[in-house]
């Protein structure tokens, strides 16, 4: 791809309204472009971080077993009058009338959807467990919509939802989805703690919000810093005793959200060296609520005794778009964005220093031809702009890797390679392009 070529409508200045880092430098790079209050499109650049992200969070969530479907974005009102909530979700829900009259919504989540989907075929405690997951877009009439896709109205979501026996299992599908938000946000350079939440007034429900620390959050969180040094073997999945030593050890060490928090409980049980305390944004959200849904909504499953019981159900969100904000939150100088390898617009930026010189121009599409070759994702900066511009606009997108070419060094068979993060540069071979872009991306 070629900037030339490229819708990338990069701003001097930040909106007015761009209150925070992640929102201001959203709209400098050319990521997204307000609709209305809360709602965003979302432009070439921004879009490739979003897929990329999605990618992440599918493969996760397939590889821990989770099945994917895709429910609708438009829900019908009886599901929502059947379990309770249409009345209790108050002015956040947007209602709409076809025009039959009928009253439908946009869904501002899916636990009824999927209760629905899930009676109308699962009979048995043959076929438990069942987990399923969709990625979509949701709608919330926030009352505060700000920070850009921080808190929209319109969002993107991954949910899944557990279907289980009895309150073992149903702890275990519980458990599986706590692995995979822990590899899911590894994979996304984010350290996401695990904070025990509120689980409302039902014995036996489990609730944990995954938060990474940013000044920016938007609740208080509190933990014990142990919890950020335990690892996960590759192997996880295999047994689910594993699983479950692996997870109790978590739950071992004091976490809570500030709805939760117990001061006196965290001092007596945390150090001072280890009390961990911040601003939490949070990115991801899992919940165990046995049969909230199912017993109204009349899920109800036959046992191997013959006798029909509820079924026990979860639900686990990650905040697909929120999680393109937090992990700029995270990550950027005042220089702009830098992007972690997994997620980068692209992962090289080749700027042409002298667009009007055939040999330069020609370097560079064979670079950039090498690079997708082999597999990593590369624009070239072909712009009529100064070098300046160029290396200030590769620096606001955060590109992990920007080369640099141009006609005095090319004369030596060599390119500049400059490397986001570290912020150095270096003169180096154009042969050693590929060799040394290779070992930078896969040693992070
Ligand atoms: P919050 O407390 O931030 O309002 P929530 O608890 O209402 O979120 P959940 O219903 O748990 O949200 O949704 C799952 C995930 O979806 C959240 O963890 C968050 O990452 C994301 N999310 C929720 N609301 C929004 C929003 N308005 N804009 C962007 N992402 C959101
Ligand atoms: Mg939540």
């Amino acid at each position: 791809m070629r900037l030339t070529n490229y819708f990338l409508p990069v701003l001097k200045e930040s909106p007015s309204d761009a209150e925070i880092i992640s929102h201001q430098l959203m709209m400098r790079a050319g990521m997204i472009s307000q609709s209305s209050s809360g709602i965003y499109s979302w432009l070439p650049l921004g879009l490739r971080v979003l897929k990329k992200i999605e990618s992440i969070v599918r493969e996760e969530q397939d590889f821990a077993g989770v099945n994917e479907i895709l429910m609708p974005t438009i829900q019908p009102a009886e599901l929502w009058k059947e379990s309770g909530r249409y009345e209790d979700y108050g002015k956040e829900m947007l209602r709409i009338n076809d025009r039959q009259d009928r009253e439908m919504l946009y869904g501002p989540t899916n636990e009824e959807q999927v209760t629905d989907i899930f009676r109308r075929s699962i009979k048995s405690y043959k076929e438990l467990p069942q987990l399923l997951y969709h990625i979509q877009w949701k709608f919330r009439d926030e009352l505060r919509p700000r920070f850009g896709v921080m808190r929209g109205r319109e969002f993107l979501m991954k949910d899944a939802y557990s279907f289980d026996l009895n309150q073992e299992e149903a702890k275990l599908s519980y458990y599986k989805m706590f692995i995979a938000y822990l590899r899911t946000f590894e994979r996304l350079g984010l350290n996401a703690i695990p904070v025990a939440a509120d689980s409302g007034p039902i014995g036996g429900n489990l609730s944990h919000e995954f938060s990474i620390v940013a000044d920016t959050g938007e609740s208080e969180i509190f933990c014990d810093k142990n919890l950020l040094e335990i690892s996960i073997d590759e192997n996880i999945y295999s047994s689910n005793d594993k699983i479950i030593d692996v997870v109790e050890n978590y739950l071992k060490f004091y976490s809570a959200t500030d709805d939760k928090h117990d001061a006196k409980k965290f001092n007596n049980l945390v150090s001072k060296d280890n009390q961990v305390t911040g601003r939490g944004i949070e990115v991801g959200h899992i919940f165990s609520f046995g049969d909230k849904y199912s017993n109204p909504m009349k899920a109800s499953i036959i046992g191997n005794d013959g006798k029909m019981s509820n079924v026990y159900m979860g639900s686990y969100g990650i905040g697909v778009s929120r999680l393109v904000a937090a992990i700029i939150e995270t990550s950027n100088d005042e220089k702009g964005i830098i992007w972690p390898t997994s997620v980068a617009p692209f992962l090289v930026n080749i700027i042409n220093l002298k667009n009007k010189d055939d040999k330069c121009m020609d370097k560079c599409i064979e670079i950039h031809n090498d690079l997708e070759r082999s597999g990593i994702d590369s624009i070239v900066d072909d712009r009529d702009e100064s070098a300046g511009k160029k290396f200030s606009d590769s620096d606001l997108i955060g590109f992990p890797v920007t080369l640099v070419v141009g006609p005095r060094e090319l004369e030596n068979g060599n390119v500049e390679i400059r490397f986001r993060r570290e912020g150095n540069n270096q003169i180096i071979p154009y042969d050693n392009v590929l060799k040394i872009i290779k070992n930078k991306l896969f040693e992070e």
